[in-house]
């Protein structure tokens, strides 16, 4: 039995990875399970599934939730904060975490896993956005296996010979350095030379851009091919989502940003490529279910059932790729050059991009000018070497306060 803590259990991802564990009763054993301050739904996750622990990061959340399971004579511990994020994502009973809060609320208690040494299965790509560096050093230098949830990089991860494992340092008994392979170090010794992020486009890849100002948060939260949550629902529709993604993809496989391409592909069925060397392209294709990743990353280097439908090819019929338009997605650009930046401009991005996401949501800020709250706050504070999680942090506080400040600007 693999023991494993969810962080973000009651979001998109988290249900997923519940609705994959219930499908393999004997093979994993759920510790601990978390949410924001979703009561009710924290509450009927701790009954269905009866974890030692349940952590509500408000701690007024966490009380009400403590209360009612006692009133059930529910044995569930109930825990509150950041620090009870960190603490059941780093208990020394637990094998794996489901790294799945949405935003920077996830990096603190998903970098307690990787001190701890975790397999951590990453869906939280804002937390390798805003600390990559120091985020895979941690990884490195406490034996944590790093396994990519976001389907495009775990295309890009199940594309690649098995010997990546060196460049996360991935540690399973399956692979260990006593191969008798050399183990590979870049991605140039492995022969690859471009890794393909596709993208769908999200709901306005064809929308007349003067249209666009328009855009309400549920025609933003309307993704064709995906159910997500609102966020990345957001990021997805002005393509933000894929620069994190190029960002994420350069530190999950120690890319340049130069070795990381994006080509759309509307109907999302190849979820990424590797092109090596000699001409050869490996492709990772299956319905859009974000139940195939996390099967993968819960068994790897095993396969077991996840429940998605089978890809019917004579179904689908045709695959179109189309080049990307940066005059209608100007916030992939801006991801791009913070990514070329570098330090702390990523999580400046990052901070911004949350703000005025936010704001957009709440009907604050128009669609169109969510670039340019970005665009604001990286011209008004310079991104610097990350020598530590708090310069990181400081960074990311001081960018919020500059981004809602943009967001008046630009209302
Ligand atoms: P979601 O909004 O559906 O769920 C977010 C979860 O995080 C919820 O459980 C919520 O309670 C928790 N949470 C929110 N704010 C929090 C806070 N301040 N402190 C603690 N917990 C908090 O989001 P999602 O779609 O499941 O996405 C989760 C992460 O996975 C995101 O980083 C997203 O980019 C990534 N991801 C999602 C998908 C997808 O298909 N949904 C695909 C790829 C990557
Ligand atoms: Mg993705």
């Amino acid at each position: 039995m693999r023991k494993i803590t969810i962080l973000g259990a009651t979001g998109s991802i988290g249900l997923n990875t519940l609705d994959v564990i219930k499908q393999h009763p004997n093979e994993f054993e759920v510790i601990a399970l978390t949410a924001h301050q979703q009561i009710d739904r924290l509450q009927t996750l701790c009954l269905q599934w009866s974890p030692r622990y349940a952590v509500m990061a408000d701690p007024q959340a966490a009380e009400q939730l403590s209360l009612r399971l006692q009133k059930l004579n529910s044995k569930v511990q109930v825990l509150s904060g950041t620090d009870g994020l960190s603490f059941v994502a780093s208990l020394p009973l637990v094998d794996m975490v489901m790294a799945a809060i949405v935003g920077s609320a996830g990096l603190l208690p998903t970098l307690a896993a990787a001190k701890a040494g975790k397999r951590i299965l990453l869906a939280n790509k804002e937390a390798l956005v805003m600390s990559g560096q120091l985020f895979m050093e941690a990884v490195q230098q406490h034996g944590a296996e790093l396994l990519p949830i976001d389907s495009e990089h775990n295309a890009l991860f199940q594309c690649m010979p098995i010997n990546r494992s060196e460049i996360h340092h991935f540690k399973t008994s399956e692979v260990k350095s006593d191969d008798s392979a050399p183990l590979a170090h870049t991605l140039e010794e492995m022969g690859v030379s471009r890794l393909l992020l596709t993208a769908s486009g999200g709901p306005f890849r064809t929308t007349p851009i003067e249209q666009l100002h328009e855009i309400t948060p549920s025609q933003a939260c309307a993704h064709p091919n995906w159910k997500m949550g609102r966020k990345i629902s957001v990021d997805s529709a002005t393509m933000m989502n894929k620069g994190l993604e190029i960002i994420e993809a350069c530190w999950l496989f120690a890319a340049k940003p130069t070795q990381v391409e994006v080509v759309l592909h509307p109907q999302s069925i190849i979820h990424s490529l590797v092109e090596y060397i000699d001409g050869s392209v490996l492709a990772q294709l299956g319905n859009p279910d974000m139940r195939t990743p996390i099967a993968h990353a819960l068994a790897w280097p095993k396969r077991i059932a996840s429940s998605v439908s089978r890809l019917s090819l004579i179904d689908i019929a045709r695959l179109d790729f189309e080049a990307v338009d940066f005059d209608r997605f100007p916030s992939l650009k801006l991801a791009i050059e913070a990514m070329n930046a570098g330090g702390t401009t990523t999580t400046i991005l990052n901070a911004a991009n949350e703000i005025a996401v936010q704001a957009f949501l709440q009907k604050r800020l128009r669609f169109t000018a969510i670039h340019k709250v970005i665009e604001t706050t990286l011209s008004r504070l310079t991104g610097r070497v990350a020598t530590s999680i708090d310069t990181i942090l400081e960074d990311d506080t001081q960018a919020r306060e500059l981004a809602q400040e943009a967001v008046n600007l630009h209302q």
